[in-house]
């Protein structure tokens, strides 16, 4: 079988001998680790973030520089209570001193681009073990869900934004048969489209769906509604968005498999994943702290809601201490009856990203955007407005970087979207306000005849829920593709 044959034999070629790389020794490890039990999980974390906070106060100047502002050194630290004293990093403090918070050691950097479902654009960098470290997270993840590489896998995923090189095109459709994946691009769902992207999917096989929830369930009541044949896989793995139960229950019965919840985000990778009991998502605590704390940075009790704020305890090349990454979770980590010594987040009240709607009948997910905004380093603000079908307005704070010539590409390709009966309109103002949460909406859909209807037909949205993980996650953050 190819499944075994490229675990045992093609990705150990091409991870290790091609590559140099410690992904797969990362992923058994974690395979071993994920049956220790907390304590010695726990005592794990606090040996890497003591390591970690030494580098840091060691090699990067603007966390030093912080370390001593707050009076707090690695040789303090004997608890992971102890952290709590330790500052809050936020998506600003990157954005403005990105490069005092690498490392001056030597690391080989890869850098990372978000737009951000919190509306502020993000350039950060990470070392090559880093993302090794990651890739294996992701593995052990998705193996949970029976998702492991070498498994033939369907993306409804965001594909590629803008102009995409056609050697770029050709490399990422050789890693796609390589990694035996097959992609539907849920930012090309029409009328028009849907029954091609159907028929995709029954050629395909798959043994495992990966999806944005959004779309996904879009595709399930379609299917449903024009009461279509469906190919049924093993299992179901969404991210990106937070999973409604009315979601999970009807993808269960259209698509005849089990859903898995995964959270994940373009910052850290896998955070978290569901196992085979749907308990709750599995932290991937060998390599990330993560923290629900209350606005003045204390930790909030279990059962309620909170900020999540992470530490990598790998990402040497620019340690992300403390980050607080705009989402909002339940706190209170409780372990699964499956045994596994990594504790549960309980859910994560995210921020949902609106789909809007053009005047000839598309339907854009709101994580189109922040997927193409990422693209524009000089944007540093945006929400999307749509009050009228014909009409969607584009709000942007943007820096004096940005061009003529980037006003016409982003038009461009929002219209290559929305097609041409939908005018689009940006609007460069000096601030968008904040949510009372504190938080930006980024995708503000007002529509005349808007009733939430397929919503309370099923089941309340939690209040306040505002989404989950990472939209703009795309396949390359997935174990996937290798280069
Ligand atoms: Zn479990």
């Amino acid at each position: 079988m190819y499944g075994t044959l490229y675990r045992r034999v093609l990705l150990p070629l091409f991870e290790r001998g091609l590559k140099g790389r410690q992904t797969l020794r990362y992923w058994r490890e974690a395979e071993l680790s994920q049956w220790w039990d907390a304590s010695r999980l726990r005592e794990f974390q606090l040996q890497a973030l003591r390591n970690l906070l030494r580098h840091a106060a060691e090699t990067c100047p603007a966390h030093r520089e912080r370390f001593t502002r707050a009076g707090v050194d690695a040789g303090s630290l004997h608890t992971l209570e102890d952290f709590q004293r330790w500052p809050l990093m936020t998506r600003e403090i990157i954005r403005e001193q990105r490069f005092e918070l690498r490392s001056i050691a030597p690391f080989r950097l890869l850098t990372k681009g978000t737009g951000g479902s919190s509306g502020v654009p993000l350039q950060f960098d990470l070392d090559e073990a880093s993302h090794e470290r990651r890739i294996a997270m992701t593995h052990r993840g998705y193996g949970w869900a029976g998702g492991e590489p070498g498994t033939k896998q369907l993306y409804v995923w965001g594909s590629h934004v803008g102009q995409v090189p056609r050697w770029k095109q050709l490399k990422s459709s050789l890693h796609a048969r390589f990694n035996r994946h097959t992609m539907i691009s849920c930012f090309d769902f029409r009328p028009e489209t849907m029954r091609g992207h159907l028929e995709r999917w029954n050629r395909c096989r798959p043994e495992v769906v990966v999806a944005y929830t959004g779309p996904l369930y879009e595709l399930a009541r379609y299917v449903e509604q024009h009461r279509l044949e469906v190919f049924a896989p093993r299992s179901i793995i969404v991210g990106a968005e937070k999973l409604h139960d009315f979601q999970r229950e009807t993808m269960q019965r259209v698509f005849g498999a089990p859903v898995f919840e995964t959270y994940g985000s373009r910052e850290f990778m896998l955070i978290g994943a569901e196992c085979e009991r749907h308990a709750g998502l599995h932290l991937s605590m060998e390599n990330l702290l993560v923290e629900i704390l209350d606005d003045q940075g204390q930790p909030v009790p279990a059962g309620q809601e909170g900020n999540v704020v992470i530490t990598d305890l790998f990402n040497y090349g620019m340690p992300f201490i403390r980050y607080v990454n705009g989402d909002r979770a339940i706190a209170g980590f409780e372990m699964c009856p499956c045994g596994r010594g990594l504790p549960l987040l309980k859910q994560v009240v995210g921020r949902q990203l609106d789909v809007l709607e053009t005047a000839d009948g598309r339907k854009i997910p709101g994580e189109f955007f922040p997927h193409l905004l990422k693209e524009f380093p000089a944007i540093r603000r945006f929400q999307v407005v749509q009050r009228d079908p014909s009409l969607i307005t584009l709000r942007l704070v943007t820096s004096e970087a940005f061009t003529d010539s980037d006003r016409a590409m982003l038009t461009a390709e929002v219209m290559q979207k929305t097609g041409t009966e939908t005018e689009i309109v940006l609007d460069f103002v000096d601030d968008i306000p904040l949510t009372r949460a504190g938080k930006l909406k980024v995708v503000v859909r007002e529509l005349p005849d808007d009733v939430p209807a397929d919503v309370s037909a099923t089941e309340a949205v939690e209040p306040g829920a505002e989404a989950g993980g990472r939209p703009e996650a795309s396949p390359s953050e997935t174990p996937i593709l290798p280069g």
